[in-house]
């Protein structure tokens, strides 16, 4: 079997990533990467690195529908995953070898080409554990071209804003030029149809006139 070539670049048309940054109960950024029609997704408990030493927790969580990628706004409190949602990153992703494979060994490799992260990345499932709902896994940067030394500008400052909005956590919460809700107790469908509520509406409508032309750039 041969693998394929080493920090390939992502296919066209091919996976989605996408990072966004979660405030919940706790802080965290969610990794999502396409495959098999879903979202993968991992819960980065204390955010991405660029330096290559830095093994970052990766809770593996639940599958998400590929329409949540599009999504930055607030979730109700006292819903799952209560609190608000940026779109810190986002872009495509290409797999070393077999994904299928990877993933089910619990060792992927691929290279992201978001707007934030680029460059070879490793998701390493932890003491080879398999089958537990919420297993841990660890996000890793490979050595490339595109890792930071601990001296170098860490990317969550120096970036710290959405990339489809350019808003902050505290702006997105207030619902800054566009104010989106996602109802996680109801379906995917009615979120992105005809989930709006009336307040949604009648802040939509007031906030047309204002809303800069980054936001409206968002899709769904
Ligand atoms: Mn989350």
């Amino acid at each position: 079997m041969t693998p394929e070539p080493r920090g390939r670049k992502a296919p066209r048309g091919g996976h989605r990533y996408v990072i966004q940054k979660h405030a919940a109960r706790r802080l965290h950024y969610d990794l999502r990467l396409e495959l098999d029609g879903v979202m993968k997704s991992w819960a980065i408990t204390r955010a991405p690195s660029l330096d290559p030493n830095e093994k970052r927790l990766a809770v593996h969580v639940e599958d998400h529908p590929i329409e949540y990628n599009a999504f930055e706004g607030t979730i109700p409190q006292g819903e799952y995953g209560g609190g608000t949602v940026m779109i810190w990153d986002r872009g495509r992703w290409g797999p070393d070898g077999d994904p299928h494979r990877g993933y089910k060994k619990g060792h992927l490799i691929f290279t992201l080409e978001g707007e934030k992260l680029r460059g070879r990345w490793h998701l390493v499932r932890m003491h080879g554990r398999g089958g537990e709902k919420k297993e841990p896994w660890l996000l890793i940067k490979d050595k490339d071209d595109e890792a930071r030394n601990p001296d170098d500008p860490d990317i969550l400052e120096e970036k710290p804003l959405s990339v489809v909005s350019g808003r902050s956590i505290p702006e997105i919460a207030e619902g800054k030029g566009r104010k989106r809700v996602w109802h996680s107790n109801r379906s995917v469908k009615d979120n992105v149809t005809g989930g709006a509520t009336k307040a949604d509406a009648s802040v939509r409508r007031a906030s047309t006139s204002k809303t800069s032309a980054k936001a409206s750039t968002q899709s769904g």
